[in-house]
């Protein structure tokens, strides 16, 4: 019987197996399909304070991983978790053959990338449609070729200036006329001379899955109804996230976009099951918050079984 679980590995999971290792809980962390989470396919991490100089996504995760282990967090790399059952105390986790029991859980699933909804995306998927380029950017396909970011946030500027290291041009595609980036990252997209705006509009195709690769994308600009052909080999989709929550679908109460709804604190709507960051989170998103809320999931995993061991 455990007395802490934690499902997901990203800045929340990890917080919380610190806190809860410290409070000698003995918490078991099961990292899911991506271990480190969303943060592990960024670049480098600049606003997360105590680095002045930034820190890379991934190497973040791994010292938050390492310092959890270091107060006794125990990991479970790469499980697949198929069923959660939380209709009574000892709730039960199947994690890929094993039924794991346990007295509290705390869910840090974060979110994954939202898609375009095309049927071409969806066939295109690694032949040139990306939603990561960090971890694609580099391939040989888009080395000095046209390159297509979508999006207006944070996610898709940093990712268009990230291409304009390999491809030749790079088309930041955005369906209003004004980013909704933070102002640091929009202006440094805006004063690059290899990105270039199309603003009010929208990837209506993408072309094309007859040659099985990508070769460009159809365009709408939403303003004139125009329509027009751009030649391009990447298509990288960053257009925000969906919380990772279908597991839990009827077990806790979400919101209609699967995002977890919590009472007080990090309560979710059954007792003894806790959630944090991403998956509860559609205001902030930020590396910190969602480490923030790990702690308190943590804390409040810890008076749960104070009051109910
Ligand atoms: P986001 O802020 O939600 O932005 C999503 C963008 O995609 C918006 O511009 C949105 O357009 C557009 N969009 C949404 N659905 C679309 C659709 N179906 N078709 C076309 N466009 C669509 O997501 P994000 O950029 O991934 O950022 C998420 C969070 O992480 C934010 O809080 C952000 O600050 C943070 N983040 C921070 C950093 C950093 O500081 N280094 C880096 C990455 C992300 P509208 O603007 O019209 O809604």
């Amino acid at each position: 019987m455990e007395k802490v679980v934690i499902i997901g590995s990203g800045c929340a999971g990890w917080t919380a197996a610190l806190y809860t290792a410290r409070a000698n809980l003995n918490p078991r962390l099961l990292t899911g399909a991506q271990p480190g989470g969303l943060l592990t396919t960024t670049s480098i991490v600049e606003n997360y304070p105590g680095f002045p100089e930034g820190i890379d996504g991934t190497e973040l995760m791994m010292r938050m991983q390492k310092q959890a282990e270091r107060f006794g967090a125990r990991t479970d790399y790469g499980v697949n978790i198929t069923r959660v059952d939380f209709s009574s105390r000892p709730f039960k986790v199947w994690a890929d053959d094993e039924l794991i029991e346990t007295q509290t859980v705390i869910i840090a699933v974060g979110a994954s990338h939202r898609h375009l909804g095309l049927k071409s995306e969806d066939l295109l998927e690694r032949k040139g449609v990306t939603y990561c380029a960090t971890c694609d950017g580099a391939l040989p396909m888009f080395r000095n070729q046209p390159l297509i970011v979508v999006g207006g946030g944070d996610s898709a500027c940093e990712e268009a200036t990230y291409l304009t290291h390999f491809g030749s041009k790079v088309y930041l595609v955005h369906r209003r006329d004004e980013l909704r980036a933070s102002k640091i990252m929009a202006d440094r997209v805006l004063k690059n001379p290899k990105i270039e705006p199309v603003w009010d509009t929208v990837v209506e195709d993408i072309l094309d899955p007859k040659q099985d690769k990508v070769t460009g994308v159809v365009l709408r600009n939403l303003k004139t109804k125009a329509t027009r052909e751009l030649p391009a080999a990447g298509v990288f989709v960053a257009i925000g996230h969906v919380p990772s929550t279908k597991l839990f679908k009827g077990q806790i109460e979400m919101d209609a976009d699967g995002y977890i709804l919590c009472k007080k604190g990090t309560y979710t709507s059954v007792s003894g099951v806790f959630a944090a960051g991403d998956c509860v989170d559609r205001t902030y998103r930020q590396a910190i918050t969602a480490a923030g809320t790990g702690c308190a999931a943590a804390i409040d995993a810890e008076r749960f079984l104070g009051h109910h061991a």
